[in-house]
Order: C-alpha cells, then structure tokens, then sequence
C-alpha cells in the first residue's frame, strides 16, 4: 500500500456489489465500513465480506460501530442520543461494541471507530463515568489487537485532547473529520487538527458550510472542495503533523449523486496529493 491511499465509507447492506464496482472502477483500494447488525456478523458473512472486498482489491481500514436508537435529527438529539454517553442504552451498547471488535477481528482488521457520543467535561461525575467505559472499549479492542478511533467535531478539540490524556490508553486514537467540526459548530478544523495530531490514526476527508448559528443548528455538508474546509490546507496541515495513512472520502447523501461526488473527490485528492506530497496517491 502506498502512504495515502484513497478510501471511502462504505456501507455493507444490499447496495454493496455496486459500492465496490464505483470503487474499484474509481482505483479506490481501501474503505472504513460500518458494522453489520448483529445477523450480518457470523462466521459465514464474515467469509464473504472478505470475499467481495478481497476481489474489489478494497483494503478495510477501519470498522465502524452504530448503535440503534441513534439519530442525527438535530444537534439537541445527537447529544441525547448517540454512543456512550447515554446512560440507559451504556452497558447495551458497550456489549455491542465488544461484539463488534470480535467481528472486527474476524474480518482481520487491527482497528474499530465510532461516535462516542457529546464529551462534555462540565459534569464530573458523566465525565469520568464516560473515560471508565471507554478504557473499558480500549482494553477489550487491545486484546484483539486494535485501536479504538473516535471521530471528531461533537466536541472541542481542547474537550477532545483532555479526554484522551484522561483515559491514557495507547491504542485510543483519533479518526479526524474536519467537516464534521464546522457542522456541528465545534471549532475551526485545522488549529483543532494541529492541537490533537499526535492521536491521528485516520480521517475523513469531508467538506461542510458552517451555519448561520454554529453549534445551534447544523452546517450543510458538501462535495469535497465545495465548502469551508479548505482540502488544501487540511492535506498540508497532515503533513505537518506526520500523517501516514489512508484519505477516506466520506460523502453523506446516498445513490448516483453520492457515486458522482465521490468521483470528483477522487479526482481533488489525486491532485492535491501530488501538490502536497510531492508523489502519486
Ligand atoms: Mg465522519
């Protein structure tokens, strides 16, 4: 594998033989996926996920955990309701995410992400509840030899930093979404990218307007190079921090036009790799 290969998000439902040809057809070679339910873990589908994605020549990077009873309505509902921070659904959930890092295992993949949910360090008491249950992710993925990669942008990257010194796990690492920052009105993505780089294992690359309220309402995700990012500068900003790894496009809209975006992505990535780096992706 080269030092940035391209990626994407994929999803692994019905519409997956048709991902993996956009993907394959586009030189695409590595994908973070979302975590099959619970039914599309077993030994038999972990066979043919292998399978499809070995004859896509698709690298899986990253598996992500979902958890039902999520929902990304507004941003009022993402901290009511996603990852570990929920009490009600918490020890549910983190069964299911060890599950999930077994799966993981499995399919031979040495790393697992998610949303842990809204940090919010103001409460101490929730605040040290959500670093118990996350060395308790940690230990159970470093068993199975993987890293635990939280994705950005529902908190501040000052939040995010002191969480991690907090929960002082070595295979806690970072998957960075700089559009997810401007959505969510958590800060501007590339002082946040320089402050938390040491813990940058992947990324999103994603773009995004911010709203006319930030952190009241959400920004308007966008085609890589359309919004307030600024791919470049991002690219150049993980150079300077030493990042080695995949460029995962992740493009939240569904059918023709996400396959579309996508391509273009591609087609900006090859670009400002060469600009940046100086090599081919
Ligand atoms: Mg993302």
């Amino acid at each position: 594998m080269n030092s940035f290969p391209l990626g994407a998000f994929i999803i692994c439902d019905d519409g997956l033989d048709l991902r993996l040809s956009v993907a394959r057809r586009l030189g695409i070679t590595t994908a973070q996926i979302l975590a099959p339910g619970p039914d599309g873990r077993t030994s038999g589908h972990v066979q043919t996920l292998q399978l499809k994605f070995a004859q896509a020549g698709v690298q899986i990077t990253v598996v992500f955990c979902g958890f039902a009873g999520e929902s990304y309505a507004d941003i009022p509902t993402v901290e009511k309701t996603i990852g570990l921070v929920p009490e009600a659904t918490r020890a549910e959930r983190l069964r299911e995410a060890r599950s999930i890092s077994d799966f993981t295992r499995a399919m031979g993949v040495d790393a697992i992400g998610l949303h842990i949910g809204v940090i919010r360090d103001e409460d101490p008491v929730a605040y040290h509840q959500l670093i118990d249950i996350a060395r308790q992710l940690c230990d159970h993925a470093a068993g199975n030899g993987q890293r635990v990669h939280l994705e950005t942008g529902q908190e501040s990257a000052t939040t995010l930093l002191r969480f991690f010194r907090d929960v002082d796990r070595p295979n806690l690492a970072i998957n960075f979404d700089p559009a997810n920052m401007i959505l969510y009105g958590s800060g501007e993505p590339i002082p946040a990218l320089r402050l938390v780089g040491e813990y940058v294992k992947s990324v999103h690359c994603k773009d995004a307007k911010w709203a006319a309220q930030p952190g009241l309402e959400w920004g308007q995700e966008v085609p890589l190079g359309h919004g307030d990012v600024n791919m470049e500068l991002f690219l150049g900003t993980l150079k300077e921090i030493g990042y080695v790894g995949p460029l995962t496009i992740e493009r939240e809209i569904s059918g023709e036009q996400q396959a579309r975006d996508i391509e273009e992505g591609v087609k900006l990535l090859r670009s400002l790799v060469k600009q940046v780096w100086g090599q081919s992706e």
